[in-house]
């Protein structure tokens, strides 16, 4: 079980973790960065995970991570790109249990953890099948009886699909051309092996089936075999299916070939000290491979790189020269010393061994199915967050104010005193009343405080950072009406004086909107946003936006005088809500934390 934590811009690596042995008594937990080893407290899945992850995300010091994605193995017919999980996809990976009893059940495992640990973030599921759901019917069609494919939905799904479109993408900008111009044969060669066929952008042959047991010769899957051989054995053996399905999982491929490993070193040692099962073993590997070069050139009509990639084609030239030998007739010319000069790193990810003259690429390319599954889960939240940036929201600005009860204003004006209105605000029923008081800090006082009506169910006293400086105190930023536990402050009117014990905020900025602005938009109540502001001479993007929703809203986003300062928006120190020139434009939804 591997995870990490990427920092999808950049690339970087931020944490990495894997657990070997799980389903031992005590498990092994391994950081990268860590030289140590750590043993889980159980053995499964779950407990490892539950005990893993916090550790890993304790790495992050604090920050946090914005989404999850998951590598699901088998996403069927239903998956043509990654997905957000919800409840109906999870059912779906479930159900596809059938056709990956190995891999779709830990896969679910996972997400329900990870769901469990982080209620609240995005969880996106990568499937190694929706890469190849472009395949063409007559490629993806068995030679079996119309109605047994059609009931147990039988027909070639293909699987390392992340790897093989994150290295075709990283061929076309090794060879500054674009995707949709080349047609690329992929080779993942890792334990698992598969090759692809990448026609202009897209996968139109794959040597793995229904199953990840077809194609290629594998560290413990022989790959394509008669399927007679099975009928043979099993009469002649006694064999019952679980018998098969061990040999064919777990007994076949290069070790069942050399009798000694599933290991592709262990292998090219052996052979080169003379072991015939072993030198058997790399020339079939090769020899299938080879095969499937030829054969993936002609469904596309030829072919512009090859690319080799996974832990054996990254590192093992001498696969590499096996393979791409002998391959002048369509255009493969190999540079020996280029090949054998290899050295892959995350900082040199590809490298090319053609020969100058050779009219097809050859490039070993470091696979990176993180990165991948980190970039297409960012892709995914993104679009999920994307907003409706039209219409352009109006900006007011909110100079420092006050809100009082009716009994706060009788002990300032006097009993039965009613506020009195000199001008509307933007907001329906709001106004700027003719009444201001003086505030009184610590420090110093600040006069002609403007009182916003009608009067409210709490005293509130909205003020910017540099009010705060200026009269003394220090204010949470919070939304309207949240006062617990915030400071107090003495308020003087012409009549009475008055000590409030909490109120003084220093407001969120936020933007008002009814439910059919939300809608338009696709935010709602709650959520936080980005949104830039345009004013001409110092645009500005300001993230940790409110979004407040009513019918008795208008659109209209509120900062206060230091933001607009900051955004060099006009004001007149008088009045409470201001209109200004400036328009906002709503930029993305952020995850709730
Ligand atoms: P997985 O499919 O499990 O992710 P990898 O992509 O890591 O596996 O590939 C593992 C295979 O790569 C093993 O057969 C291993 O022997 C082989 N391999 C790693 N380094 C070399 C090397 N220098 N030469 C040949 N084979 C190598």
């Amino acid at each position: 079980m591997k995870a990490e934590i990427i920092e999808n811009v950049s690339g970087k690596r931020i944490a990495e973790m894997s657990i070997d042995r799980i389903a031992d008594q005590k498990p092994v937990l391994k950081f990268s960065d860590e030289d140590k080893t750590t043993e889980c407290p159980e053995s499964g899945h779950e407990s490892c995970l539950k005990f893993a992850l916090p550790l890993l995300i304790a790495k992050l010091g604090g920050d946090t991570i914005s989404g999850i994605g998951h590598r699901v193995v088998h996403g069927g017919s239903k998956f043509a790109q990654p997905t957000l999980i919800d409840a109906e996809v999870e059912a779906a990976i479930e159900k596809l249990i059938a056709l990956a009893p190995l891999h779709n059940p830990a896969n679910l495992k996972g997400i329900r953890i990870a769901r469990e640990i982080f209620p609240a973030l995005a969880q996106v599921a990568i499937f190694d099948t929706s890469f190849h759901q472009t395949l063409p019917t007559r490629a993806h069609t068995y030679a079996l009886p119309k109605a047994l494919r059609e009931k147990h939905g039988i027909r070639r799904f293909g699987f390392h699909g992340s790897s093989h479109q994150y290295v075709a993408n990283m061929a076309a900008k090794a060879m500054n051309s674009e995707l949709k111009d080349l047609r690329i044969i992929s080779c993942h060669l890792g334990n698992g092996a598969s090759v692809c066929a990448i026609e202009y952008g897209r996968s139109v042959e794959t040597s793995m089936g229904l199953t990840p047991l077809e194609g290629l010769v594998m560290g413990t899957r022989g790959g394509d075999i008669d399927p007679g051989i099975l009928l043979h054995i099993a009469r002649e053996e006694g064999m019952s299916i679980d018998d098969l399905d061990k040999l064919l999982n777990k007994e076949s491929g290069l070790k069942g070939l050399s009798g000694h490993s599933n290991d592709m070193r262990d292998i090219i040692d052996k052979a080169a000290n003379g072991n015939e099962d072993c030198r058997l073993a790399l020339l079939v590997f090769a020899h299938r491979l080879r095969k499937y070069i030829g054969a993936y050139a002609a469904v596309m009509g030829g072919a512009d790189a090859i690319v080799f990639t996974g832990g054996i084609g990254e590192n093992s030239n001498v696969v590499r020269q096996r393979v791409t030998q002998r391959m002048e007739y369509m255009g493969v010319l190999t540079d020996e010393d280029l090949n054998n000069d290899i050295r892959l790193s995350e900082e040199n990810p590809f490298a090319f061994f053609n020969a100058s003259n050779s009219r097809v690429k050859l490039l070993a390319i470091k696979t990176d199915e993180e990165k991948a599954i980190a970039a297409e889960t960012a892709r995914i939240i993104n679009e999920g967050n994307k907003v409706n940036t039209v219409p352009v929201i109006p900006i007011a600005i909110s100079a420092r104010h006050l809100h009082l009860t009716q009994e706060s204003v009788e002990m300032l004006f006097g009993t039965g005193y009613k506020l009195s209105e000199k001008a509307p605000l933007s907001q329906p029923g709001q106004f700027a009343a003719n009444e201001t008081v003086t505030v009184v800090g610590p420090k110093n006082s600040i006069e002609r405080v403007r009182i916003l009506g009608p009067c409210r169910e709490l005293n509130q006293l909205e003020i910017s950072r540099t009010d705060e400086f200026f009269i003394g105190i220090d204010a949470p930023v919070r939304a309207s009406g949240k006062v617990e536990n915030t400071p107090g402050i003495k308020i003087l009117g012409p009549n009475g004086e008055l000590t409030l014990k909490e109120g003084v905020i220093c407001a969120w900025r936020h933007i008002h909107m009814t439910p059919d602005d939300a809608d338009v938009f696709g935010v709602e109540e709650g959520d936080i946003v980005e949104v830039e502001v345009k004013n001409g001479a110092r645009p500005l993007t300001f993230g940790n936006v409110l979004i407040r929703v009513s019918p008795k809203f208008k659109l209209e986003m509120h900062i206060d005088t230091d933001e607009a300062n900051a955004a060099e928006l006009s004001q007149n120190a008088e009045g409470a809500l201001l209109h200004t020139e400036g328009t906002a434009t709503l930029l993305k939804k952020n995850l709730k934390h």
